[in-house]
Parts: structure tokens; sequence; C-alpha cells
């Protein structure tokens, strides 16, 4: 049985590589220096691979995107100078950086533990109060360094959060392709994020701020303790509706058996307006992250979230994969 190991809650390792100072580098083969194995996962913009660096044998992820276009290649610059400022160990690592015209591919540490929710709902971990706090501790950990760096991540969701091994509790923060540097003193709004995940002000189209990841934290939070998605209607409309009147409850059964203290940490980030909302620091000094509430969750509904998420995402992908053809897919690695 896998579970919080009282002496060691997060489980440290020493990280793969010290921090290194990245810069895109141009005209440079990577097929020279890195052997690209297999796939890892796939995101809304580009295909994570399993890589190994030549001359040290040190394995590594390697993000491939296509870039046909200009705005395409300004989002993955804007990727790696974000990443160049990240060096915390709550959050992935930048290794390398190349640019070659139509593909460019971002180096980064490998996390082979896979998502923080497919690691939960396992048979063989049992999940508790104490346990969410430690990976809540984590990602408010992360956030406050990310926070601290004005910058904000906007695309925070279970995908985003992954186990650094498969036994130990350490996770990280990864997919940093949507952040912003961010000046309080200057306007900023986004359209993009995941329906389930993202703030009113964001579907508002309303201004941004620290507190707009706050509430994406809220949510995981939320999931986490109870499998069930507090703002996810039949559709995303649906769900943007309700985000939007920030409509939720803790009305299911499942919530009886969840602390006030976990409620109150919840209720203190899903709220409207985005300046009411904990700070990460404030977070970390609420008192739910001190739990010790070692009663087993019932883990049926997190289950039941995390096959279904499976299911959407094995569809996109053929869908994606049919509107593409599998074809091009195999020229972007090999352009490289
Ligand atoms: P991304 O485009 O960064 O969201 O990555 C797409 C998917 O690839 C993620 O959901 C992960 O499953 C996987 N992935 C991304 N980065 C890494 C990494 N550094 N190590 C292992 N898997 C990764």
């Amino acid at each position: 049985m896998i579970h919080v190991d009282e002496d060691d809650p997060i489980g440290e390792v020493d990280p793969s590589f010290p921090y290194r100072d990245v810069q895109i580098r141009r005209g440079v083969d990577m097929k020279e220096l890195y052997d690209l194995q297999s796939e890892l996962g796939r995101g809304k913009f580009g295909t994570v691979y399993r890589c190994r660096e030549r001359a040290t044998g040190l394995q590594l992820a390697a993000k491939v995107v296509a870039t046909p276009r200009r705005e395409d290649r300004r989002n993955v610059e804007r990727e790696v100078d974000v990443m160049r400022q990240l060096r915390h160990p709550r959050l992935i690592q930048l290794y390398d950086a190349f640019d070659n015209g139509k593909v460019m591919c971002v180096v980064l540490e490998l996390i082979e533990g896979g998502e923080l929710f497919e690691r939960v709902i396992d048979d063989d971990f049992i999940l508790t109060e104490k346990s969410c706090t430690v990976f809540m501790r984590q990602i408010c950990e992360g956030i406050e360094f990310v926070h601290k760096q004005n910058i904000l991540h906007l695309d925070l969701k279970p995908e985003n959060i992954l186990c650094l091994t498969k036994t130990g509790n350490r996770i990280k923060i990864i997919d940093f392709g949507l952040a912003r540097k961010f000046d309080p003193t200057k306007k900023l709004q986004v359209l993009f994020g995941t329906p389930e995940f993202v703030a009113p002000e964001v579907v508002n189209f309303d201004q941004i701020g620290f507190g707009t990841d706050m509430w994406s934290v809220g949510v995981i939070c939320y999931v986490l303790l109870s499998g069930l998605s507090p703002f996810m209607g039949e559709t995303d409309i649906e769900t943007m509706a309700n985000v939007t009147i920030a409509k939720y409850d803790f009305d299911d059964e499942v919530f009886n058996e969840i602390s006030t203290e976990a409620k109150d940490f919840i209720q203190k980030l899903l709220i409207k307006e985005k300046e009411g909302r904990l700070t990460a620091t404030q977070c970390l000094g609420h008192e739910w992250l001190k739990s010790q509430a070692t009663v087993a969750l019932d883990k049926t509904r997190l289950k039941r979230y995390v096959i279904k998420k499976r299911w959407i995402k094995a569809v996109y992908t053929i869908i994606a994969l049919r509107r593409m053809g599998a074809k091009l897919e195999w020229d972007d690695t090999n352009a490289l």
C-alpha cells in the first residue's frame, strides 16, 4: 500500500541536472545531440517524446512543436523565456531548446511518475485529506514561486500536475505554454484555458491576475477531494455559465466525510472576485494544510472522473490524428 510517508512526506530526491541557462539554438541539428524515443504525451501545441542526450546518456523529455506560422514560433519563444525564470523544484525544468524553422523543440526534465490523478486513483494509493494536503501544498509552493516572478501559469489543471516518480509524493507543475509575464499596472486579458478550471474573469474576458491561477487551484482541490467537478455542465457553454456566477456547492453526500477546514480552503479560493481569493502564500498558511486526517476517502467518483477524461482524450487524439494525417506528425519529427 502506498501512502504518505510520515518522515518524508514529499520524498525529496536530487534534481536530475543542475539549473541551466538555456538559449534557443538555431542552425543546430538536435538529432545529432539527442535520440528521440517513445511518445510520452500530446498537448495542444505539440507532442512530447522521451529522449536521451547522446553525450551524457541523460534521459529527458522533448516537446516537439510544428511552427509553420510566425505566431507559433512566438508562442514557443515565450514559453522558453518564461521557463528560463522558473528555477524551482516544484516546476518543470528547462534543459535545451532548438529552432529549426518549421519545427521547434524544447528539451525538458523527464518526469516519470505520470499524472497526479492517475496516480491517486491507483488501488494501491490510499487517498486521505492528509495526502491531499501534501499535494496541494506543493502546488501552492510552485505557484507561489511562479507568482513571485510576476508570471501567471493560466492553465492549471490536473493534467498539468505530474508525479516525479511512481512511488514518491513529489509533484511538478508542467506546461507553461499559456503562461504570461504579468505587470499588474497593465491590462491583461486572455481567452483560453480549460472551461472546467478557468476563472470567471477569463470567461468574461476581464482583467486577469494572480488570483486567476488561485481559482484553478481551488477547482483542482475540489476535484481531488471529491471526484466531482464544481462547475461542470453538460456543455462547455453551460460550464462557463456556472463559472461566471461562481455557482457551486458542497451538497453531495461525498462532502459529508470532508473536513470543514478543507471546505474553508476551497471556499476561500472559489470566490467570484479575484481580489478576494487567497494568494498562494496565504494558502500555505491555511490551517487545512496542517491536516493530519488519515481517514481513507472514497475514490469511486475520482476514478470515474479520471476514466472519463481518458476517453475524451483518446477521442480527441484520434480526431486530431485524422485531421493532421499521421504522416504529417511523422514528418514533423523527421524535419528536426
Ligand atoms: P504539454 O504539451 O506540456 O501539456 O504536454 C503534453 C503531455 O505530455 C502532458 O500531459 C504529459 O502527459 C506529457 N509530458 C509533458 N511534459 C513531460 C515531461 N517533462 N515528462 C514526462 N511527460 C511529459
